[in-house]
Parts: structure tokens; C-alpha cells; sequence
């Protein structure tokens, strides 16, 4: 792998990779699509993929580097990540930082190859595959997900015989779970740059984005320490599961950001609270306005 952000035609959402644009090959692949390619530390250009790249490191691939490592979230992005913002969706992000030496390598690289190698980012699964989403731009803006490949010179493993599909090679390298995990905080991104129309959010809902996406701890806390589970419909069951699998926490995490982000009904609020909430809006109301007809503002002072 070796460098540079990518700039994307605007209906193209990258999803795994970034490299130089001059090395993809614009040619839109399937599952289906068949190349010839092994990494193996006997090749001549072992790790040389893993200096200068920029990583993305979405709420799965952080969630699993540190639990490797050992740190809780904001330990691990002060010590190994960057925070970017994102171009399509201001959006702020985590990415890996690179070590200060003349190559940029990788924190994770030796020269024996990947030292979190179980635990390594999707993007690194995925090389030299890409995959993207092209966002239609039809009535029902529907989405196509499809794959490219990335052809650096240095590559030397396209030059090994075993020949793959892009599926096996998905699957053989584990990308299919990271995807899996992603999914639901990709689709918060994509729905950002389709409605948001590259309007910043306020600081404030930037800063929700970034806490809940990346410390599951702390939106852990959100959800058993706040009256989280007085106000949301949760059958006991996946409570459970959400106290004691962090994937789960994930999941949730993500549904509840679409709601606050979006308003969109992704989590059922319990009976009754919904009518109490109106009941204090308008007593609140009754208690600033009084008897004035709202939106009398200036006449308050
Ligand atoms: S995480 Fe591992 S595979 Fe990915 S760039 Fe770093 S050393 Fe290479
Ligand atoms: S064969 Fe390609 S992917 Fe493997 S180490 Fe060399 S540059 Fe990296």
C-alpha cells in the first residue's frame, strides 16, 4: 500500500482503500471477478504495501486493534490515530497514524510482516480490492455496491499464480464480518452526504458522531448508567446481549445515532414516554411564555 487520500467523483463513496488514484484500475469488478494474486512473506516486496497509506479506521476496526492492544478508546486515538474530517461529510473520523520515520510505516509493521495481523484493518484485508458505492442518482436513489483493484508497481503478489474471486478473496481474508459490522455506521455517512448536502453539523452533534462511533465504553456507560433503557422499547433479551457483546453494543450504537442524527423511528420508545415528553415541553413552555402566545418572543424581554 502506499499513499495518498483519494479525491472520489462525488456519487462515489469509497469504502475500503485508499491509495493512489493513478493505481486503480477503472474497471468496475463483482464478487464474481477473477485475478491471480498471494501475499506471503517470501515476496520481494513483504510490507512494502504497509508504509505511507491512509487507513480509515471505522467503529469495528478500532474496537478490535484495541482490545488487541489493551487500550480504551481515547487511549488508543491518542496514541495510534489521527482525526480527520471527512471531505463528503464533514464528518470527523478516525484514520492510523503513521510512525515519524523517512518511510511513514505503519505502527503495526516490522520487518517480519503485521504485528496485529488477526486484528488488522479492513482496508488491509481488502488490498489490493477496493470496494465503493456508487450512489444512483435515480428517483429512488438506490445504491451499487462494487469492487476495483488497486496495481501498484511494487506489488510483486499479482505475480503469483493462485487465482481468486473477489468473493473468496473476501472471505479468506475475513473482510465479509468487518463489512458486516461497518455496515449500519457506513449508511450513517452515506445518509449524511445525501441529505446533509455537505452541510457541517453543529459542533455539538459532531461531537456525539465521533464519542458514541468510536468508545463503545463510553456509549456503554450511555446506555447502562443514563435513563437510556427507561425511555427505549429494548426486549430484555438483546439487553442481554448488548451488556455482554460489544458487536451488539455496536449495532445499537449505530441505530441509536440514526435516530438522533436523522429522527428516523430506529429504536421504539416505551409507552407513555413520548406523551410525557410533551407533557414537560409544554409545561416548560407554560412556564417561560405563560399565558402569551408562543413564538411572541420579543415580547418576553
Ligand atoms: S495494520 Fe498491519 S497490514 Fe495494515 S498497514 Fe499496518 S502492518 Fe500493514
Ligand atoms: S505482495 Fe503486495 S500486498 Fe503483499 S506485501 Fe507485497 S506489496 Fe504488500
Amino acid at each position: 500500500m502506499s499513499k495518498k487520500k483519494k479525491e472520489q467523483p462525488e456519487e462515489i463513496e469509497v469504502l475500503s482503500k485508499a491509495k493512489k488514484s493513478d493505481k486503480v484500475v477503472p474497471v468496475k469488478l463483482t464478487k464474481d471477478s477473477r485475478f491471480h494474486f498471494r501475499c506471503h512473506p517470501k515476496v520481494r516486496c513483504f510490507t512494502a504495501c504497509c508504509s505511507n497509506v491512509n487507513i480509515a479506521l471505522p467503529p469495528y476496526d478500532l474496537l478490535r486493534l484495541r482490545k488487541r492492544l489493551g487500550l480504551a478508546a481515547d487511549e488508543f486515538i491518542k496514541q495510534y490515530g489521527d482525526i480527520q474530517v471527512l471531505d463528503k461529510t464533514l464528518f470527523p473520523v478516525v484514520t492510523l497514524r503513521m510512525r515519524d520515520d523517512e518511510k511513514k510505516s505503519c505502527p503495526f509493521v516490522t520487518p517480519e510482516g503485521c504485528t496485529v495481523y488477526e486484528d488488522r484493518p479492513n482496508i488491509c484485508r481488502y488490498y489490493p480490492v477496493g470496494m465503493a458505492t456508487l450512489r444512483k442518482l435515480d428517483a429512488e436513489g438506490g445504491k451499487d455496491e462494487f469492487y476495483f483493484m488497486t496495481r501498484e508497481d511494487h506489488c510483486k503478489g499479482f505475480e503469483e499464480e493462485k487465482l481468486w474471486t473477489i468473493g473468496e478473496w473476501r472471505q479468506d481474508q475475513g473482510a465479509d464480518l468487518y463489512d458486516e459490522m461497518n455496515r449500519g455506521w457506513m449508511e450513517i455517512l452515506i445518509k449524511k452526504k445525501s441529505h446533509g448536502q455537505g452541510k457541517p453539523f453543529p459542533d455539538i452533534k459532531n461531537e456525539m458522531f465521533f464519542k458514541m462511533s468510536f468508545d463503545s465504553d463510553y456509549f456503554r456507560a450511555f446506555v447502562f448508567g443514563s435513563t437510556f433503557l427507561e425511555i427505549y422499547d429494548i426486549p430484555a433479551e438483546r439487553i442481554e446481549k448488548v451488556r455482554n457483546d460489544d458487536t451488539e453494543l455496536l449495532k445499537l450504537s449505530y441505530e441509536w445515532l440514526r435516530q438522533a442524527i436523522f429522527a428516523e423511528e430506529t429504536l421504539k420508545f416505551k409507552e407513555g414516554v413520548l406523551e410525557k415528553r410533551k407533557a414537560q415541553a409544554d409545561a416548560t413552555m407554560q412556564k417561560v411564555y405563560g399565558d402569551r402566545e408562543k413564538g411572541s418572543v420579543g415580547e418576553i424581554d
